[in-house]
């Protein structure tokens, strides 16, 4: 098949289980091509190698008097600075340690003053789309282009109540890839006096971060989509709101003193960020965390960029092949996108074909609506307004050529002729007939 660009060649950090084998319901074994970086990416060997060093100092933070526990502390307050620097924050800025994305949103919103207004796009992942309640929570139906996006901000914005207000931005669209407009968006948030906070889950693994140079007031990411799968994700911004909000999570570590008053507990809360941090802290995935923002950064973006540019490029040819195949877009196919391609194929059920792809050919993509259901059945609608479901395809610092090369082919072949083995659903999901794969040993033996 031609494929109009070539092979990769810049060299980027090594990820773990680069060599994977699955096996195929046939029998053979083939190396995994992991095309879900979305989801979550591999780990970097950096990140693993950092966390095998770490592990024999393993202690708890901010509490223990030895020297393990000094040694931890001191590893976890550090890696509060290389986040911020990742992220271009201000050096005023709080960081908050928190599970992912996810947490770090939900965090935000119980932070708001009261009366905040909230504007959003109606396309954003549920984990940014969700986590505000209330009647001045004011949804925007995602235009089709970048500059009516500024344009229906403006207007939103124009018409809300006095009061605090927060513009949630998306960095890259988790279906399509396509980046939003963030530094136009927050030029308008910041005119009509709105507090801006940027979903950087998808952004930060592709793309530099700079909180500064978009003006935005606070980012969220997750540590699992940044090469480092240890649990930790941060939530970077302003302190002020953080600092007068009563912790959502409440527990020690969180509080300065608790006193008995007889009929109730007095509570003083710490300071920020540990007002937010209740509970003992994840010192691996947070150690895990700053290593891969230091290994990226170490390393150059231009380097992560261009190989991701080189295969995306390849990937959208390929796919431009597959008969049938069509592809999503929010602004168009020629607009700017990380290394995500989301896209149905005529006569192809998604959820079969995700499981072709992994039984037949060792690949696995995402299927679904993305935890997107809005932007994926809006997107849906336009192309077949039959299907509520897709397929995702993401690239990232584990994606070879090669694992590209397979899944096209194994595209055409499915579009052509359908899956080879027989499938059924089981609890909803398609699987091969009696699965034949062989779990891992270490799963065998634990069932
Ligand atoms: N925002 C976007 C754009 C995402 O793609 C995701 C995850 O897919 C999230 C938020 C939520 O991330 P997490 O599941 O790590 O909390």
């Amino acid at each position: 098949m031609p494929l109009a660009a070539p092979p990769v060649q810049v060299t980027v950090p090594p990820v773990v289980g680069a060599r994977l084998a699955v096996p195929l319901v046939d029998g053979r074994r083939v190396t995994y091509a992991n095309l879900d970086h979305a989801a979550s990416a591999p780990c970097l060997e950096a990140v693993r190698d950092a966390v095998d060093e770490l592990l024999p100092w393993y202690a708890s933070v901010h509490r223990g008097a030895g020297f393990a526990s000094q040694v931890c502390t001191r590893v976890y307050d550090q890696a509060r600075d290389t986040v911020r620097a990742f992220v271009g924050a201000r050096r005023t800025d709080a960081v908050v340690f928190t599970r992912n994305t996810t947490d770090s949103l939900n965090l935000l919103a119980r932070s708001l003053p009261k009366g905040t207004s909230v504007v959003l796009f109606d396309t954003e992942h549920h984990a940014a789309l969700l986590p505000w309640r209330g009647p001045r929570v004011h949804r925007i139906e995602t235009p089709a282009s970048p500059g009516d996006a500024v344009l229906a901000l403006g207007a939103a914005l124009a018409g809300l109540p006095v009061g605090p207000r927060l513009v949630v931005l998306s960095g890259a669209s988790n279906v399509t890839g396509e980046l939003w407009p963030v530094a136009a968006l927050a030029e308008v948030a910041r005119a009509h006096g709105a507090r801006t906070v940027l979903d950087a889950a998808q952004l930060a693994p592709h793309r530099p971060v700079d909180l500064r140079a978009l003006d935005v007031d606070y980012a969220v990411l997750s540590g699992h989509k940044l090469y480092a799968p240890f649990g930790a994700g941060a939530l970077i911004g302003r302190a002020d709101w953080l600092r007068a909000a009563e912790p959502y999570l409440v527990g020690g570590g969180a509080t300065r003193q608790v006193v008995d008053w007889g009929d109730r507990l007095g509570v003083s809360w710490s300071k920020v960020p540990e007002r937010h941090e209740a509970g003992s802290p994840n010192v691996v995935g947070v150690h895990a965390l700053a290593v891969a923002c230091e290994t990226i950064t170490r390393h150059g973006w231009a380097a992560v960029t261009e190989h991701e540019k080189v295969l995306l490029h390849r990937l959208r040819a390929g796919l431009a092949t597959v008969p049938g195949l069509r592809e999503l877009a929010l602004f168009g196919p020629g607009h700017d996108r990380v290394g995500v391609v989301s896209f149905t194929v005529d006569g192809l059920d998604p959820g079969l074909a995700a499981a072709a792809l992994s039984a037949e050919h060792g690949i696995g993509v995402r299927d679904g609506a993305f935890c997107a259901h809005i932007a994926t059945r809006r997107l849906l609608g336009r192309v077949d307004a039959t299907q509520s479901r897709a397929l995702r395809a993401s690239v990232g610092l584990g994606t070879t050529a090669e694992h590209v090369d397979r899944l096209v082919a194994a595209l055409c072949s499915l579009a052509a002729d359908g899956p080879r083995a027989a499938y059924e659903l089981v609890d909803g999901r398609w699987a091969p007939v009696d699965d034949p794969r062989p779990l891992p040993p270490f799963l065998r033996e634990a069932a």
